[in-house]
């Protein structure tokens, strides 16, 4: 059986968690969590990281560090993770979804601006596969209107766009440690960006069930108290130090990831060439880190065809989001600008195939050969 996929795991993680269970501070911003939040602030060039307990969490916080009211609109596409339009749809925003580009599957930015009303407040751009929205047009437009821009970076990160790491373009940016993702703190965890220095204490006090705790630990004052709202969304120290055993070799995963990509790329290129399917597309603005290979075939109905066959052949592909604004809480909470045009038909076609680290190289071959045999 060649499996979707299996949590990164480099061996290292042992290690650190053990140093972490010895030390006498095992809850949040201990040791691990102190490195890995240096790591990202050097790694990524960021003004701060904040780990968190998942990036469902991380943009939650964002939600509260924007303000969101009740009535407020944020702009996302529908091709995305239920946690993008769940964490504004939680303060009372309404989601306004507009369509992607079927070259990336990201949100379209020539559609945007068209979608703004006075009552807009934020656009989440997601980075699907680990490659880069059009940030360039996308903060021009936020800068404009003044929105905000929230990346939902979680599958991007090492990708970057233009030089820049995914993540540090917008005001906030957000990252998953969870075990689907590129790098993992042991099942589940995030990481909050903050590029706009404004709102770091800000975002430490909403972190740390709405104290000023951050500010007691560092000395700035003699006693900590609850100053705003918040919630207990710092990552314990375990699950930092587990994440810590693999950004180790960060570099090392993401070249992997990136090769078997490569390796796909090229061994279904034929197919492409002949039009039989459809390669992902990645700018050249943007380098990325080998998150996802994914192919488009004819339709849906192929789809199921393909994803049945390599079944019987052992191996496991899976299709990905049903598009949000068809899901039950999607029609509730949310409303499409515009016409759907490659949200729904694109998300219909797609097909990823496994791609971890550590997969075998001759999985990866195996699983080119029984494509390349279902098309002859
Ligand atoms: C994985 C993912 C999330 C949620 O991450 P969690 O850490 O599981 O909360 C959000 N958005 C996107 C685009 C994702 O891929």
């Amino acid at each position: 059986m060649i499996i979707f996929n299996r949590p990164p795991f480099t061996g290292n993680e042992e290690k650190y968690l053990i140093q972490s269970m010895k030390s006498l501070k095992i809850s949040g911003d201990g040791e691990f969590t102190q490195r890995c939040h240096r790591w990202f602030e050097e790694k990524l060039g960021c003004k701060k990281a904040l780990l968190t307990t998942s990036c469902t969490h991380a943009l939650e916080m964002t939600a509260l560090l924007i303000d969101i009211q009740p009535g407020d609109e944020v702009i996302m596409p529908s091709y995305t993770f239920v946690s993008t339009a769940n964490a504004y749809a939680l303060r009372g925003a309404k989601i306004v979804f507009v369509d992607v580009r079927p070259d990336t599957m990201n949100i379209d930015e020539t559609l945007i601006e068209a979608a703004i009303t006075e009552k807009t407040k934020a656009i989440v751009p997601v980075h699907y596969a680990g490659v880069a929205c059009e940030m360039d047009t996308i903060m021009d437009i936020a800068n404009r209107h003044k929105l905000f821009v929230i990346e939902d970076a979680a599958q991007g990160m090492m990708s970057s766009y233009k030089g820049k790491a995914l993540g540090t373009i917008g005001h906030f940016g957000t990252f998953s440690f969870h075990e689907t993702k590129n790098y993992t703190s042991g099942g589940e965890g995030g990481l909050l960006i903050i590029n706009d220095e404004n709102y770091i204490t800000q975002a430490e006090i909403i972190r740390e069930k709405g104290t000023n705790r951050s500010q007691f630990f560092r000395g700035m004052v003699d006693k900590y108290s609850w100053v705003d709202i918040g919630s207990s969304y710092l990552m314990n120290d375990l699950s930092a130090a587990y994440l810590w055993g693999q950004l180790d070799i960060a570099d090392e995963i993401n070249d992997e990831r990136v090769n078997h990509w490569k390796m796909y790329y090229k061994g279904l290129s034929g197919l492409s060439k002949k039009g039989v399917l459809e390669l992902p597309v990645v700018p050249d603005s943007c380098l990325h880190n080998g998150h996802m290979f994914f192919i488009k075939v004819k339709d849906l109905n192929e789809r199921t065809n393909l994803i049945e066959h390599l079944k019987s052949h052992g191996i496991h592909a899976v299709f990905h989001y049903v598009p949000l604004h068809s899901a039950p809480a999607g029609i509730k909470f949310g409303t499409f600008f515009g016409e759907d045009i490659y949200t729904t038909t694109e998300s219909e076609r797609l097909v990823r195939l496994p791609l971890y680290y550590g997969i075998k190289q001759e999985d990866i071959e195996s699983v080119i050969n029984t494509i390349v045999e279902y098309y002859a």
